[in-house]
């Protein structure tokens, strides 16, 4: 047990659970929100594994574990095991945030959606509404952030996924009919104002094979995927003369923030700590 778990309960205790998880910055910046808004907690990594992930949660709130973030591979096994959605979770079919009641009952809430929105929209000062929009994906992230798009009213949608059966199932869960679906290798010969890449194919390095014709010079090209330098899908939308090119770090912070608010009910300054994580990835 770690030395904040007090037995006078007066330390509430959080955790992030994935796997692979020892990359995660959701330690640091939920320690950073915290002395920030002066709240006292404790928020640790836990890796597991996939056939553990029920028990592991079970353990968590027998412990007096307060909530937990959920990262890859197991935004959909949350879901499964959620009592009661808030309406982002029940939107996106995947829980990121999940809370404890009283007799043990899971609240799960989806804030992908809310942090990438925040991101794109205040911090880099990018609008969606009346926007052509090419999704790359079709995996939990595009769950969270589909439906947050189409509620700020783009011009159109296309979402591109390499297994062009998952988008279609996508689409399909979400009951939309004005969003089309493609393989990357069927995407219209036309630019886009704002292309989200929500594969997850920066992370091991891989190029999508895209062609330059999707991106102008003023297409605003996000990453969901962070790093030090550029993403390999940043490099690409430089290389292809893209001037707004933004990785992932700043939803990072910002979903995190909406999980804080709702274990907290306090909103953490997010645009302190996105300075300090960029300094310190
Ligand atoms: P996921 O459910 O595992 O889905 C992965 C997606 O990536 C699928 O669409 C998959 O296509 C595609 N993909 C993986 N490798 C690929 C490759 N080599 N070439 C083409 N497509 C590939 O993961 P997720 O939860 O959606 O997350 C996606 C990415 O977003 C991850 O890298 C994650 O770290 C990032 N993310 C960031 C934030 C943030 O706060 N910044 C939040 C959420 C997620 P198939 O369907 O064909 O397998």
């Amino acid at each position: 047990m770690d030395e904040a778990i007090s037995a006078d309960g007066l330390i509430d205790r959080y955790c992030v659970i994935g796997n692979p998880i020892a990359h995660s910055m959701s330690p640091l910046i939920h320690k950073a929100f915290a002395t920030q808004t002066q709240q006292k907690i404790s928020y640790q990594a836990v890796l597991t594994e996939k056939v553990d992930f029920p028990t592991t949660i079970e353990q968590f709130y027998r412990q007096g574990m307060k909530g937990m973030n959920i990262t890859i591979p197991f935004k959909m096994d949350a879901w499964e095991i959620t009592d009661q959605y808030s309406p982002d979770a029940k939107l996106a079919m995947a829980v990121n945030t999940i809370s404890f009641d009283k007799s043990g009952g899971i609240i799960g809430d989806n804030t992908d959606g809310v942090g990438f929105i925040r991101d794109l929209m205040i911090n880099h000062n990018t609008l969606i509404k009346g926007k052509d929009i090419l999704i790359l994906g079709a995996g939990g992230a595009v769950r969270g952030i589909l439906r947050p798009i189409l509620d700020e009213q783009p011009d159109k949608v296309v979402i591109a996924n390499r297994t062009v059966s998952r988008a279609k199932q996508l689409v399909r869960d979400f009951n939309i009919v004005d969003v089309s679906v493609c393989g990357f290798d069927e995407l219209p010969e036309r630019c886009f104002d704002i292309v989200i890449n929500a594969t997850s194919a920066s992370l091991y390095g891989k190029q999508l094979p895209l062609s330059a014709n999707l991106i102008k010079d003023d297409t605003c090209c996000y990453d969901l995927v962070y790093a030090k330098q550029n993403t390999t899908f940043g490099i690409w939308a430089k290389q292809n003369g893209a001037t707004k090119v933004v990785d992932g770090l700043g939803m990072l912070v910002e979903q995190a923030a909406e999980s804080f608010f709702i274990w907290r009910n306090i909103r953490p300054d997010t645009s302190r700590v996105i300075k300090q994580l960029r300094k310190e990835l």
